[in-house]
């Protein structure tokens, strides 16, 4: 098993939090999310959501911060899906150049491993959520 911590560590800075692609929602967190604030899944699409591609994601502010960042996040429990996974998402899967543009934004990346290593590790993060 590859050891997650040879390619990311976190280090709290809040950056993937403020404007970098938005956070996606997918059908299960918007449910989740729609019942931890209490209003429907169509009052959330509307009021908290903008859409890209065809997908809701969360809305951002003018500072370009996601609407629930407020010095750490405010759905925490429920945030979503690509919130959970971050940085091991699935487009590295499909293209493990996408690395590089994550490093760019994340200094919690660790260039120690190999991107087979890598994608092993981004296979196991998506299998425990989805376990989950
Ligand atoms: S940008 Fe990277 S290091 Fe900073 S909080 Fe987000 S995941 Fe952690
Ligand atoms: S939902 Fe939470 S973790 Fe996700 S971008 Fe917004 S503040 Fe950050």
């Amino acid at each position: 098993m590859v050891r997650l911590s040879k390619f990311f560590e976190c280090q709290k800075c809040g950056e993937c939090c403020k404007g970098y692609g938005g956070a996606f929602v997918s059908d299960h967190d918007l449910t989740r999310i729609s019942q931890y604030l209490d209003i429907t899944p169509e009052r959330f699409l509307s009021d908290y959501c903008d859409w890209s591609g065809g997908r809701p994601l969360i809305k951002t502010e003018e500072s370009g911060c996601c609407i629930f960042w407020d010095e750490l996040c405010t759905i925490h429990k429920v945030k979503p899906r690509m919130c959970k996974i971050w940085p091991f998402i699935d487009s590295i899967i499909v293209d493990t150049s996408n690395w590089a543009v994550i490093k760019s934004m994340c200094p919690g990346i660790r260039d120690n491993g190999n991107l087979d290593d890598l994608v092993k590790c981004v296979r196991s993060v998506l299998s425990e959520y989805d376990k989950a």
